[in-house]
């Protein structure tokens, strides 16, 4: 079921990005420059469909996030757009829980020291992405698994 909401928030974002054009180019794609031990966290029920993998390999995060041990997948720098990670695909936004119980999409702080974009704020960014990544985070919020981690996500790494 969480895979699902994966999938489904995955065909929400199709092949938009940050930017009409190809942001990469501006910071010779810094957001794709981990090691062997940095990586994206995967959702719920996202590493499966990593278990064939020919560009990254799934480990371990070591810590829990919403109940569940955490997951990483670190990639070799390049990959299968059409199978990169969500984490990839809504980078540089997240999700903030307000005290009024409504949620919002915001840039993502600790993106900060990694992509030019967040000097500029979301208004910045092609709304076409803000839009679709709010449509995403609203799938991913119906399942109770991703939700909880979206939740434990933001509390843990809230600035
Ligand atoms: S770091 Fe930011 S500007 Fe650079 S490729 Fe990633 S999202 Fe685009
Ligand atoms: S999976 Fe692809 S988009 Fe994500 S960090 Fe690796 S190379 Fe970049």
């Amino acid at each position: 079921m969480s895979t699902q909401a994966v999938l489904d928030a995955r065909a929400l974002l199709g092949s938009l990005t940050p930017l009409k054009t190809d942001c990469g180019r501006l910071c010779e794609g810094a957001c794709c420059k981990g090691d062997e031990t940095t990586g994206m966290l995967l959702f719920p029920g996202e590493a499966e469909l990593f278990k064939d993998c020919s560009f990254a390999k799934v480990i371990p995060a070591g810590y829990a996030l919403g109940g569940e041990d955490a997951q990483l997948l670190v990639c070799s720098g390049a990959c299968d757009r059409e199978q990169r990670p969500l984490a990839c695909r809504l980078f540089p936004l997240y999700l903030k829980f307000l005290k009024s119980g409504r949620t919002k999409v915001k840039m993502d702080p600790r993106a900060h020291a990694v992509c030019p974009l967040t000097d500029y704020g979301t208004e910045a960014l092609d709304a076409a992405f803000v839009d679709a990544v709010r449509a995403a985070y609203d799938r991913l919020l119906e399942d109770e698994r991703c939700a909880a981690f979206l939740k434990a996500l933001d509390a843990e790494f809230s600035l």
